[in-house]
């Protein structure tokens, strides 16, 4: 068994990365590079109609440029392949069965507008916590609904805390029943959840190191509740600071003139945007261009701030 630290990217090929994207991508390297380790790139496109065809290529190419070369996965393949989620249905399948196995799904038939009830309580990261009205359906009743509309399909969680040290963000627990309810693992459409998905293919590509932003915080005791079930291993994790806006706004796809295509347009070389993410998130004392390779020696997770990271950007970057 290898016990090297195997990292991970796991983007969502629905456009080109921005500035956000490559902080995450620039820890996760240093992170697994620094101490010996390598990293895997999975695409995760299972909304295939919300990935167009060309951009999990276009971001294999801007990974490149920015000089953070992965080991394994996307179009280098490996030996955990694929890796691509929209491929890896049967991967998906076998796991909800386990999970059917032990009694911990049911049907939902809630649509859209019953899930956002005026009354249903809102949670910290914004997502409803759902009433649980689909849990004690009888089988008559789920025959029924079905008839009309196939169903969705929710992991019902149990009551207790579930608790983690994060390697940025600390301790971390969750009422997971009050705090993030009972989840969906497949959508009505057949679409496997985010939640399964990301745990089944962590598993199975090796993955002991999980770098993401810290707005899925709040979805990793639920991740960590699926691994017990499906007797898989925990990784490590460190959900990193996000990037807002002056506003509080998390920067997004929408803003264009911090997408990769605007930056490669206005750099010549990564060094100047890896220099300010590194200094912005507490790697180095000044924004000095640097390279991922320069950036290796001396991080340290201690280091890498945990508050979000609030700033006017564009004015940043254009200051380089
Ligand atoms: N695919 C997700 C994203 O691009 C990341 C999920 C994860 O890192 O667990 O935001």
């Amino acid at each position: 068994m290898e016990n090297r630290v195997i990292g991970r990217f796991a983007p969502t090929p629905s456009g080109r990365m921005h500035l956000g994207n490559v902080l995450c991508a620039l820890l996760a390297w240093l992170s697994a590079r620094s101490s010996g380790g390598k990293i895997v790139l999975r695409l995760e496109d299972l909304d295939t109609h919300r990935c167009p065809p060309g951009a999990a290529g276009q971001l294999e190419d801007d990974l490149l440029w920015l000089g953070l070369p992965w080991d394994e996965g996307g179009s280098l393949g490996g030996p955990h392949g694929p890796y691509f989620q929209s491929q890896c249905t049967s991967y998906y399948e076998e796991a909800l069965h386990t999970l059917q196995q032990q009694g911990l799904l049911y049907p939902c038939f809630c649509t859209r507008a019953e899930l956002h009830a005026a009354d249903a309580p809102h949670l910290s990261d914004g997502r409803v916590l759902y009433s649980g009205k689909c849990r004690h359906l009888s089988a008559e009743e789920i025959a029924e609904k079905a008839n009309v509309h196939p169903p969705a399909i929710r992991l019902r969680v149990p009551d207790g805390r579930i608790a983690f040290l994060d390697r940025c963000q600390g301790l971390y627990t969750q009422d997971l029943a009050r705090e993030f309810g009972d989840f969906l693992v497949r959508r009505s459409d057949g679409v496997f959840a985010y939640q399964l998905a990301v745990v089944v293919d962590d598993a199975r590509m090796g993955v002991t190191e999980v770098v993401r932003g810290r707005d899925l915080l709040s979805s990793t005791p639920a991740q960590l509740y699926l691994m017990r079930m499906l007797h898989l291993p925990a990784p490590r994790y460190a959900h990193i600071p996000l990037l807002l806006a002056p506003d509080g706004r998390r920067l997004s796809k929408r803003d264009g003139d911090l997408s990769l295509e605007a930056l490669r347009a206005r750099f010549r070389s990564p060094e100047p945007i890896l220099g300010l993410l590194a200094y912005l998130c507490g790697l180095q004392e000044k924004p000095k261009p640097k390279s991922a390779q320069a950036l290796l020696e001396g991080f340290s997770w201690e280091k890498v701030r945990r508050e979000d990271i609030r700033a006017d950007f564009p004015r940043l970057l254009k200051k380089l």
